[in-house]
């Protein structure tokens, strides 16, 4: 059974997350996707809103579990006895910041981390630029699933 956890703030879901997880399913048994919960990081949608898209997105992938946490999140794959990460990687600077924390991870706690590069389609995507767009009132509907856009 191979479990894998994905960590994100999904702040809010993107194309970009979807396409990752889709990816994943094919070679794990088992997704937990997991919000994460830092006080210092400022977001835009609710904890529980956020959950409400993934468990709307997911409702009928039975291996897909949608939950949250705070603290390490080494710490939490213990918890749920999970020994892989999963991160999605669109440029150098995702791959300089992931390299550090997939080290150390691997480090402190002995948890891999895998990366899957992001498709060509959505390799633009993130949750800020999302976020920019919604402010300003633009149009987010090639851009995230149908079940964040058309609850805005
Ligand atoms: P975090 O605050 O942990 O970076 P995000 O929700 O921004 O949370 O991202 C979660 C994961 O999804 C990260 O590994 C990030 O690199 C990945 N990700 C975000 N957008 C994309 C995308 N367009 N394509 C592939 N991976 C992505």
């Amino acid at each position: 059974m191979k479990r894998i956890l994905f960590p994100g703030s999904f702040d809010p879901i993107t194309l970009g997350h979807l396409n990752i997880i889709e990816r994943a399913l094919g070679f794990c048994d088992e997704i937990i996707i997991a919000v994460g919960t830092n006080s210092y990081k400022k977001s835009m949608f609710s904890v529980a809103q956020r959950l409400e898209w993934l468990r709307a997105i997911f409702k009928d992938n039975p291996n897909i579990e949608i939950t949250t946490y705070t603290g390490l999140t080494t710490t939490f794959c213990k918890e749920k006895n999970c020994p892989f990460i999963l991160r999605g990687l669109r440029n150098p600077a995702d791959f300089e910041f992931e390299k550090a924390i997939a080290h150390t991870n691997r480090t402190i706690a002995n948890i891999e981390t895998i990366f899957l590069l992001t498709s060509v389609e959505t390799s633009f995507i993130s949750s800020s630029i999302v976020r920019d767009v919604i402010t300003n009132k633009g149009n987010i509907k090639k851009l995230v699933p149908k079940e964040v856009y058309s609850t805005l």
